[in-house]
């Protein structure tokens, strides 16, 4: 499944690096990302290697799926206990930075920032 031997969260799926796990079936694995923008700040990924998300296809449908059904549950279990923010970047336009697809999934307590910084 996590069979891209050099990626990063591929290694770490194969427990080759920790990682601090809050969320773990079958499919999806959840962990905190090591840089936090927010107070909730958890990355969700497919156990598969997908690269992007404009790399997904129609057999996929069923992992994607799950991934925005796992979010809201994972925000509330984590203390935002009212909505969640999920980002997920695609390529250079997307400022995509790891090459495992991973849904940033994002909360409070409080209110978020804006949805995306006017420039940087
Ligand atoms: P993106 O820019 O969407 O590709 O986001 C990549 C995210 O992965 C960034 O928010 C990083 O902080 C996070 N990240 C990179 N390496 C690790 C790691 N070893 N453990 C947890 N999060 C990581
Ligand atoms: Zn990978």
């Amino acid at each position: 499944m996590s069979n891209d031997k050099d990626c990063i969260f591929c290694k770490i799926i194969r427990g080759e690096i920790p990682s601090s796990k809050v969320y773990e079936d079958d499919a999806l694995l959840g962990f905190k990302d090591i840089h936090p923008s927010a107070p909730v700040h958890v990355l969700l990924i497919p156990k598969k290697h997908i690269a992007r998300l404009s790399e997904a296809s129609a057999d996929d449908q069923a992992v994607l799926g799950r991934m925005m059904l796992v979010a809201p549950q994972i925000a509330r279990e984590q203390g935002s206990v009212d909505g969640l923010r999920t980002i997920i970047n695609d390529g250079r336009v997307g400022r995509q930075d790891v090459f495992h697809l991973h849904m940033h999934v994002l909360g409070g307590p409080g209110p978020l920032g804006r949805m995306i910084a006017r420039d940087e």
